[in-house]
């Protein structure tokens, strides 16, 4: 899968975006290790801090269905700048794939790529 296509998916996913109170849609894609794709949108809540990030979503529906090593991520807004996953996602998606390639897209559908590493080079890790 190319990364256009990718971010073709997390557009489409954005459509269906529930986020009544910032106005700010958003829709995520997440490549798995085998190559099977899953799709997230925000969703909002009136009470805030039940609110699902787009990234959150995407990797919630992968993990439940067996999923838990990541290639690839887009991520995509309809706003001018390009779209990071917030720190909370970050680290969500660190305890999975510290390596993940991260799409950040904006709205005119040009992005950048980083890898999460990069983005939070000091996850937390709980070891025993
Ligand atoms: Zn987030």
């Amino acid at each position: 899968m190319t990364d256009r296509e990718l971010i073709s998916l997390a557009n489409e996913a954005m459509a269906n975006s529930y986020s009544p109170y910032s106005h700010f849609p958003s829709g995520a894609a997440i490549e798995c290790d085998d190559g099977e794709v899953f799709t997230g949108c925000v969703i909002e809540n009136a009470a805030f801090g039940h609110t699902l990030c787009a990234e959150t979503v995407a990797l919630s529906s992968a993990v439940a269905e067996g999923k838990r090593s990541f290639r690839r991520l887009a991520v995509i807004s309809d706003g001018v700048n390009y779209t990071m996953p917030c720190g909370a996602c970050r680290q969500m998606l660190a305890e999975f794939s510290p390596q993940l390639e991260i799409l950040a897209v904006r709205g005119d559908g040009r992005y950048v790529s980083h890898t999460l590493d990069k983005l939070l080079p000091h996850p937390f890790t709980y070891r025993t």
